[in-house]
């Protein structure tokens, strides 16, 4: 029996005896039936946004035509509709994540607007100049830049967590770089491009014996680890809803309460106050207080829906199916041969980062695409890592619980295309 005969009686015994059957689950997702330049669509490109299944497309679509109004400043009967299915998304989110109480649960738009939003407030209340603050070196941008914006703008100095070859966080580095300068300790849950899943109770634990406040970005860890914020102890955390399966304008910043009891708010406007005049203004209650204008009600209940479906499946069942495919598209990478990988980390989320060597990752990205195969190129808003490694860019495939391995073996039969085209 060949060996790639073997590995496909394998994987039929996986797929038969795994809890999810992923036909039905796809039938879940109608964009996945496309063809794309006349092959079958292939979504590898989950880290950067999921595809949304049809609960959350007519859950959008019975909002628009059922219930559509603004939330909390009406009295008629579909603006309390509305503002139910708000909070009651809100609530949704804190059962999801664990957290002590609905107060601590500000919708934002996103990842990155919740981190802003910390960043500011933070910054404001709690940065004086030569205090300093440590960040990851393996952080997205958008857990980088908020900080050099407000924190560096009021004098801090940002010191960095390095990570090794590996792509591992090098943590006992981190008790020499705590000073009682220190104000908060920034890390991302896993890594967009390394896939890395970091040891944030660690982290925590030893920046919590300073009395050190800690951030996790979870925009890569939520639809994929199971997070319990009371358990892990965080100070605050980040999320974004389109990266399990909601619609995209809808994240979450959770915060505990005493600190967003302190913290003063972000944006003004309508919504965050109790009281406006020109001589004083009050706040509104936690969490409005943070939560200024027209928010993204319709994007919450979706958000409400995408976490009820991937509570149906099964956080843990959609990590088994995704680890599986992790290890299997890995192990036929290494075996093409001619292929770097970044991000060798033992315990990784669904992310697999290469470059075929001598060849640019755009025109690899462009050769898979011709073949109906979406993955992503280029830094991945991760331009320090691209440093560490002294690389412009890496192609990205990110795996969801829709992905199959016979994906995994298009995905190989176009590396193996784009090589011999691209590498003499
Ligand atoms: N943090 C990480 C680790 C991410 O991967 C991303 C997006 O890819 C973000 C933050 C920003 O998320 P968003 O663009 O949804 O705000």
């Amino acid at each position: 029996m060949s060996a790639e005969f073997f590995c496909y009686l394998c994987r039929k015994f996986f797929q038969n005896f795994s809890i999810m059957n992923i036909q039905q689950i796809r039938n879940d997702f109608p964009i996945l039936t496309q063809k794309i330049y006349g092959y079958p669509l292939v979504y590898l490109d989950n880290a950067a946004t999921t595809q949304k299944p049809q609960c959350v497309l007519d859950y959008i679509m019975k909002f628009y035509t059922e219930y559509n109004s603004n939330i909390h400043r009406g009295v008629h009967f579909l603006s309390e509709k509305a503002t139910e299915i708000y909070e009651n998304a809100r609530l949704k989110v804190k059962e999801f994540i664990n957290a002590k109480s609905r107060t601590e649960i500000v919708f934002t738009k996103g990842s990155t607007e919740a981190i802003n939003t910390l960043a500011y407030s933070f910054s404001l209340k709690y940065i004086n100049p030569g205090d300093e603050l440590i960040i990851s070196e393996m952080e997205h941008h958008s857990d980088i830049v908020p900080w050099q914006l407000y924190a560096q703008s009021k004098g801090a100095i940002i010191k960095v967590l390095p990570f090794d070859n590996n792509g591992e966080l090098l943590l006992n580095k981190l008790e020499n770089l705590i000073t009682e300068k220190t104000k908060i300790v920034c890390v991302t849950f896993a890594s967009n491009t390394l896939g890395t899943v970091n040891d944030v109770e660690k982290i925590i634990k030893t920046a919590h014996s300073h009395q050190i406040p800690v951030l996790v970005d979870a925009a890569q860890a939520i639809q994929h680890v199971k997070i319990d914020v009371q358990k892990l102890d965080c100070d605050f955390l980040a999320l974004s809803g389109h990266k399990i399966y909601a619609e995209t304008g809808i994240g979450i910043l959770y915060g505990k309460e005493k600190f967003l009891e302190e913290l003063p708010p972000y944006q003004g406007g309508g919504d965050m106050i109790k009281n406006v005049s020109f001589l004083k203004t009050t706040y509104a209650e936690l969490p409005l207080k943070f939560e200024a204008g027209t928010s993204n009600f319709v994007g919450a209940g979706s958000l409400h829906t995408a976490l009820d479906y991937v509570d149906k499946i099964g956080l843990e069942n959609i990590a088994a199916h995704e680890a599986e495919l992790l290890k299997y598209a890995t192990q036929r990478v290494e075996e093409i041969g001619g292929i770097t990988i970044y991000g060798k980390a033992k315990n990784k989320v669904s992310v697999l980062s290469f470059n075929i060597n001598g060849a640019h990752h755009y025109d690899t990205g462009m050769i898979l695409d011709k073949l109906g195969i979406a993955v992503r190129t280029g830094t991945h808003c991760t331009e320090p890592i691209m440093q560490h490694f002294g690389i412009t860019g890496t192609v990205r495939a990110s795996f969801a619980l829709y992905n199959t391995f016979e994906e995994v073996d298009r995905l190989i039969e176009g590396i193996k295309r784009a090589k011999k085209m691209l590498v003499q």
